[in-house]
């Protein structure tokens, strides 16, 4: 319809700035965007903090569990040298067994760490141990890794052995053991203390290490000693123990993250290695435990933050229909304006920028412009015989067909004033101009719209004018509306010649 060639001369939608919806909308994402992202950074880098935190609080636990358990084996060692003193002094005769005996009850009773302290014979056989009632203890060293250790190796140390692997926990003992020689310096048995692995996991318990956390006292060929909590699940070899015992023969101190392939719990654990004896402390938090407080705080932001970027949002969307309102009826009133209300053609302000442009841009170019101007022959005769009414019918009727000849998409169709209709073709020379108006002139004949009063055909005709600005080497300097003059004067002279005609001024007339 006519109204598209008011569209015609706005730029190309790629071209065009984005308009301040465009700019809202993106306002809006970037304002959201830019909070949320803030918040997920600042939640991000909390809670790298929550779990280094806690990585630092079990590698401290452990320190002190450590040192917890290095005191006690090294207590445990010094009882047992104290013995090796006395039965190399007394030697292994019944009375000195028997005095012997009533010293280890009193030294066990008294370091409630001790389980017992057992004495055997160069083969291996039972002598004396610090049970209370003295029941002969059948079991026979001759065998065991310390025994066959102590029996081989001249030195005094101790020998630490953690449980045989197998045994029931409850029955897991680690011992301690030393040599002790007869007067003449041969092998005359061994010492054997034996810590009561239960000792550890009631120490352990009085530490808060959540519901899902750990602490577990590991040799380091990653056998388990002791641990809290005390329950079923803990087995030789248990992946953790073993991740421990290899971290601590490289480093003897450290952190690692790790999912119990047991229980399926992601742990944060610390450990913490033996320096005299062959252990290390593991003490463990479940993740979800360490994060439990980075959690909630991280809820009670994500709420705030939800409320906030959801508020933003809210008025954004708002704000966006408001202006999609305004912007469309801005664009509404603008089309209006630029409408014959009538017709349906670009009005008389419409075509005058138009042309503005199009003639300077011509010039630029170098490219002609040519206007053609029509109007209805003998049209207040018309609008006198057949009424006002269908005067108004007949002009729509040759506004329609002024639009349907304008083909390109730069032409430009609109109601001049009164019945004069124009047709602004930029890029098209005199000829073309005079081909397009014959074709209307002889268009709107062919309507054949009864006309009584305009003789010789009694049909509606009309007049066209063209004249057409043909740059040069030098601009033109007169005035746009010379165009619209000479266009006016070829139309007169159409008028003059008796109607139903075209007429194109000569070229003469306006080449620059
Ligand atoms: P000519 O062939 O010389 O052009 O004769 P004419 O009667 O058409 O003369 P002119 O162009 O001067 O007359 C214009 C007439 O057009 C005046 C008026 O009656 C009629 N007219 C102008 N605008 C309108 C309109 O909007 N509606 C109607 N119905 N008639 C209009
Ligand atoms: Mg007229
Ligand atoms: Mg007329």
């Amino acid at each position: 319809m006519p109204s598209d060639h008011l569209h015609e001369t706005d730029p190309p939608r790629l071209l065009r700035r984005p308009s301040s919806i465009q700019l809202l909308k993106g306002f809006i994402v970037l304002v959201c965007l830019a909070i949320l992202g803030l918040e997920g950074w600042r939640d991000w880098s909390e809670h790298e903090g929550a779990l280094e935190e806690t990585e630092t609080q079990m590698v401290n636990l452990a320190r002190s569990l450590r040192q917890h358990a290095e005191d006690t084996f090294e207590m445990t060692d010094y009882a047992l040298a104290a013995v090796v003193d006395l039965l190399q002094v007394d030697g292994t005769s019944p009375e000195a067994l028997a005095h012997l005996h009533s010293i280890l009850v009193n030294r066990v009773s008294l370091l409630p760490r001790l389980k017992e302290i057992g004495v055997y014979g160069p083969n291996g056989e039972w002598l004396t141990s610090s049970s209370q009632e003295l029941v002969p203890d059948r079991a026979n060293l001759n065998g065991r890794d310390f025994f066959i250790h102590h029996r081989n190796t001249l030195s005094r140390r101790a020998f630490f052995a953690p449980p045989e692997r197998g045994r029931p926990l409850g029955e897991r003992v680690t011992t301690i053991s030393r040599r002790f020689n007869n007067p003449d310096g041969t092998f005359g048995g061994v010492v054997v203390a034996s810590v009561d692995p239960s000792y550890f996991a009631r120490f352990y318990s009085q530490f808060d290490i959540g519901r899902n956390g750990s602490i577990s006292l590991v040799s380091t060929d990653g056998t388990l000693l002791s641990r809290f909590p005390f329950n079923g699940f803990v087995r030789d070899g248990n992946a953790p123990r073993t991740i421990a015992a290899e971290r601590a023969s490289r480093s003897p101190s450290g952190a690692f993250r790790f999912v119990s392939p047991i229980d399926g719990i992601d742990r944060v654990s610390g450990y913490d290695s033996g320096t005299y004896f062959p252990f290390v402390v593991v003490a463990a938090k479940s993740r979800d435990e360490a994060l439990a407080s980075w959690w909630s705080d991280v809820a009670h932001r994500g709420v705030g933050v939800g409320i906030l970027v959801g508020s933003i949002g809210l008025l954004g969307w708002r704000l966006v229909i408001q202006s999609r309102r305004r912007e469309n009826a801005e664009a509404k009133l603008a089309v209006l304006a630029r409408t014959d209300g009538l017709t349906g053609l670009a009005n008389r302000r419409c075509f005058d920028e138009q042309l503005a442009r199009e003639w300077h841009r011509s010039i630029r170019d170098r490219t002609p412009l040519s206007l053609v101007i029509v109007d209805i022959d003998r049209f207040k005769r018309f609008n006198d015989v057949y009424g006002h009414q269908a005067g108004d019918n007949c002009l729509k009727t040759v506004a329609q067909a002024v639009s349907t000849v304008a083909r390109r998409p730069a032409d430009l169709p609109a109601r001049y004033g009164g019945e004069e209709m124009v047709l602004l073709l930029p890029g098209t020379d005199a000829e073309g101009a005079a081909k397009v108006a014959e074709r209307l002139r002889s268009a709107i004949e062919a309507l054949a719209l009864p006309h009584s009063g305009n003789a010789p055909k009694r049909v509606v005709t009309v007049s066209i004018g063209t004249a057409t600005l043909h740059p040069g080497p030098e601009a033109p300097d007169r005035r746009y509306d010379s165009l619209v003059s000479l266009a006016d004067h070829a139309l007169y002279n159409a008028k003059r010649q008796g109607r139903n005609k075209v007429v194109t001024a000569g070229p003469e007339n306006i080449a620059a």
